[in-house]
C-alpha cells in the first residue's frame, strides 16, 4: 500500500524540522530535511575552498556528492560520502553562506531530483521551502508553517545558545530576514505556499500543539 506524503514548507525558524521529524515518527513515515541537503553542499564548498557564488563549481560539487539522511535516536544524521556532518552543517558560517548555494539553479535541480527520488514511493514527511510547490506537488498533505519574526528569531536563538554559540539578537533577526528575502525572491522555486497548502501560524503554539494539528490534518 502506498503511504501518504506530507510537504511542510515555510520561512526560516518556523519550527519545520522539529515538527516534521515528530510528525514522521507518529505516522511511521520517513523524515527528509531538505535544508540539510543545501547545508551539506554549502559545507563541502567551504571545506574545499570553493567560492559559494561560483555556480558552475558548486553545481559540479553537488552532482558528485552522495548525501544520505539516516534516522538516529529520534534525530536525523547527515552523511556526505560516508562522513557524518550532522553538527557541522548547523554552524553560523554555513548558515551565512547557504542562501547563495540555494539560489544556484543547477544545485536546486540536482537536489530536487534527489529529493523526488527519496519521496517517490510516498511515505515521507519532507520539509523545506519548495516541497509543496515544486518537489512533491502531488503530496497528499501540504502545510505552510509560519510564525512572527520575533518568535522565529527567539527559537533560533535558544537553539544556538544551547549549543554554546554566543549571539547578537538583532544580528540573528537580520540573518533570518535576509535568508527569507533571498528565498522569496529567487527565480527558481522561490519560497511560497502551494495553492492547496494549509496555513498554520505557530506563533504562541507549543511544538506538541503544532504536531497535533498536522496529525489531525493528515487524518481528514
Ligand atoms: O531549513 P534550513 O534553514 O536548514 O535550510 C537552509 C537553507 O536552505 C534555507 O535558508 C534555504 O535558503 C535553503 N533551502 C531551500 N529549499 C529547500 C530547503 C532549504 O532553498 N527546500
Amino acid at each position: 500500500m502506498r503511504s501518504i506524503s506530507v510537504a511542510i514548507d515555510g520561512p526560516a525558524g518556523a519550527g519545520k524540522s522539529t515538527v516534521a521529524r515528530l510528525v514522521a515518527q507518529q505516522l511511521h513515515l520517513t523524515y527528509v530535511d531538505t535544508g540539510a541537503m543545501y547545508r551539506a553542499v554549502t559545507l563541502q564548498a567551504l571545506k574545499r575552498g570553493i567560492d559559494v557564488t561560483d555556480e558552475g563549481a558548486v553545481a559540479r560539487l553537488a552532482n558528485q556528492m552522495d548525501i544520505a539522511l539516516t534516522p538516529a535516536d529520534g534525530e536525523l544524521d547527515v552523511f556526505v560520502d560516508g562522513q557524518r556532518i550532522t553538527e557541522e552543517i548547523r554552524t553560523p558560517e554555513v548558515t551565512t553562506h547557504v542562501s547563495a548555494v540555494a539560489g544556484n539553479p543547477e544545485v536546486r535541480k540536482i537536489l530536487a531530483q534527489k529529493q523526488r527520488e527519496m519521496g517517490e514511493e510516498g511515505g515521507v514527511v519532507m520539509d523545506g521551502r519548495d516541497i509543496g510547490t515544486h518537489v512533491l506537488p502531488a503530496a497528499e498533505l501540504k502545510v505552510y508553517l509560519t510564525a512572527s519574526i520575533e518568535e522565529r528569531a527567539q527559537r533560533r536563538y535558544n537553539e544556538l545558545v544551547q549549543k554554546g554559540y554566543q549571539l547578537d539578537w538583532e544580528q540573528l533577526k537580520e540573518e533570518i530576514r535576509y535568508r527569507d528575502e533571498q528565498d522569496r525572491n529567487r527565480q527558481h522555486s522561490p519560497l511560497k505556499p502551494a495553492d492547496d497548502a494549509v496555513h498554520l501560524d505557530t506563533t504562541g503554539l507549543t511544538i506538541p500543539e503544532v504536531v497535533q494539528a498536522i496529525l489531525d490534518l493528515s487524518r481528514t
